[in-house]
């Protein structure tokens, strides 16, 4: 078996390595000496991704992604992970990377329209809301939040930790436990019932919007 790369995919790799090298890695020490810059920089980064033809290789091409195979996407992102700013400059960065297959996978045309369509233009971030203080962590069936039915939605309760990306997220995919079971709701930040009550200190400075604790209370979705 050949585990070589095509020319085609070899190419692509050089094209996100001189990326890195000519535009991302360059812009490190200022993004460490000023990290209030870092999502003003990531932006400017996006937009010569965008020119480059760089900008979100792991969504379709309808999307205004690359449509690559996963063969290429792994490829890219090992390039791009040279640099903590790489996956960002992409806009391939967890969590919205991983928010967005899943709303490209399972969200109705109106949340697609609603939630998919800017994030993977790179206006907003997303967060994803699993991990609970004595819950769900590694083990996601001890999850604890619940959602309950009230009319047409259903009222969120909770309490979320290590929340990547909290701070100035647009909406959040919250894990909570149904009658049907787990399941994941769309909250938008704007709503009453989830709370950011702190930012976490961590060791990891580079993470757009640190590492939020929320609480849900009466979260009605
Ligand atoms: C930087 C960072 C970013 C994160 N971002 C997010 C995010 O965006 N959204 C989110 O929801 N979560 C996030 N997390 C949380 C992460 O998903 C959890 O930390 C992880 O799932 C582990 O859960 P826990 O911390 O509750 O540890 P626990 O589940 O309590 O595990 C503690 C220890 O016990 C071990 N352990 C647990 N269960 C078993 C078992 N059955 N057998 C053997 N060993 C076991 C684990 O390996 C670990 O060493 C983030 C965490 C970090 C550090």
């Amino acid at each position: 078996m050949d585990f070589g790369l095509d020319r085609e995919t070899e190419a692509l790799r050089e094209r996100v390595r001189a990326f890195l090298e000519e535009a991302v890695i360059p812009r490190e020490a200022e993004a460490a000496r000023n990290l209030d810059r870092l999502e003003a920089i990531a932006r400017e980064l996006q937009a010569e991704a965008k020119e480059r033809g760089l900008f979100l290789p792991h969504m379709p091409r309808e999307l205004g992604g690359l449509g690559l195979s996963w063969r290429q996407l792994a490829v890219v992102l090992e390039e791009a992970g040279r640099s903590l700013l790489g996956p960002r400059a992409l806009n391939a960065a967890a969590p919205d990377e991983g928010n967005m297959h899943l709303l490209h996978k399972v969200a109705s045309p109106e949340q697609k329209r609603r939630y998919l369509e800017p994030l993977a233009a790179g206006e907003v971030r997303s967060a994803f809301a699993m991990t609970e203080p004595m819950g769900a962590g590694a083990d996601p069936t001890l999850l604890k939040a619940t959602a309950r039915r009230r009319g047409r939605g259903f009222v969120l309760e909770g309490r979320k930790w290590f929340t990547t990306g909290a701070e100035g997220a647009a909406f959040f995919l919250v894990l909570a436990r149904a009658e049907e079971g787990p399941t994941i709701f769309l909250v938008d930040r704007e709503n009453p019932g989830l709370k950011l009550v702190r930012t976490i200190p961590t060791m990891d400075h580079w993470s757009l919007g640190g590492h939020g604790e929320l609480v849900l209370e009466g979260c009605e979705v």
